[in-house]
């Protein structure tokens, strides 16, 4: 899959007015000072992460096991984090588990996660476990394709930040589900679920056309900004994330084609 046109989509992107029919948000061009927490246990690729990202002006802090991963989520407040999936103690797997658990619990918006696999059937079988993971990427990979999925990242924190485009707008109401815009909040049936940025961004998309279906390549482009189908499989589990938290029936499958979201009341 052509990898080298990450940073060329990203750079149109930039400079584009127009954004997605989703996307109501408007970007902030406010510059702070990025906080990368690394949750990787080989010292050579941590140190190279490191680096690539202080050399963009970014903070980056690395530790090297499960325990101080989850530690340093809740302590650091990260603005995104990346996480190796075999780890000493508990896995990457744990972690962002323990992680996401932690922050729902506190109340604090979900820092953006991207997981390192080392083989192809290790991101397959989180995909399928519907980790709640942001974006996947197998090592090895290239420093230069790490930092543009980051960015894109990023622009989601941002994004979640600055809402003032939706303030005010009343929530959308699709049977029993209620998604609030405004103050990011989703329930149904009265009972709230705990989103992560994305899985929120990917629910909007799918509610703003009850019943329709969205390709995954659509979905892909829409929420993720990404132009790359191989990403479609993030799309995958990404579903998986919102069924297990909003319900099976939710969401249907529209094999070879994509995903409608199918209101009920
Ligand atoms: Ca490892």
């Amino acid at each position: 899959m052509a990898r080298h046109n990450a940073s060329q989509t990203i750079a149109r992107g930039a400079g584009r007015q127009k954004r997605g029919v989703c996307d109501s948000f408007p970007m902030s061009s406010a510059q702070q000072s990025t906080v990368v927490l690394i949750v990787e246990d080989e010292p050579e690729i941590a140190t190279q992460i490191a680096r690539r990202l202080e050399a963009e002006g970014w903070k980056a802090h690395t530790v090297g096991d499960g325990h101080a991963g989850v530690e340093a989520a809740t302590t650091l407040h990260p603005d995104l984090i990346v996480l190796d999936v075999m780890l000493p103690g508990i896995d990457g797997l744990e972690v962002c588990r323990r992680i996401q658990a932690d922050q729902a619990a506190d109340g604090r918006p979900a820092a953006p996660i991207l997981m390192l696999t080392a083989r192809d059937d290790e991101t397959d079988m989180l995909i399928g476990l519907g980790v709640g993971a942001d974006d996947y990427m197998t090592k090895p990979f290239s420093m230069r394709e790490l930092l543009a999925r980051l960015k894109v990242l990023l622009r989601r924190v941002e994004r979640a930040r600055h809402t003032p485009a939706a303030a005010g707008e009343p929530p959308l109401v699709l049977g029993d589900l209620v998604i609030d815009r405004a103050a990011r909040r989703v329930s149904r049936d009265g009972g709230e679920a705990h989103l992560t940025p994305t899985e929120f961004d990917l629910l909007v998309c799918l509610a703003l056309s009850p019943r329709a279906v969205l390709s995954r390549e659509r979905l892909l482009a829409e929420v993720w900004d990404w132009a790359d189908a191989s990403g479609t499989r993030t799309v995958d589990s990404h579903v998986k994330a919102l069924r297990r938290k909003l319900g099976p029936d939710l969401i249907r499958t529209v094999h070879g084609v994509g995903y409608a979201l199918e209101p009920t009341s």
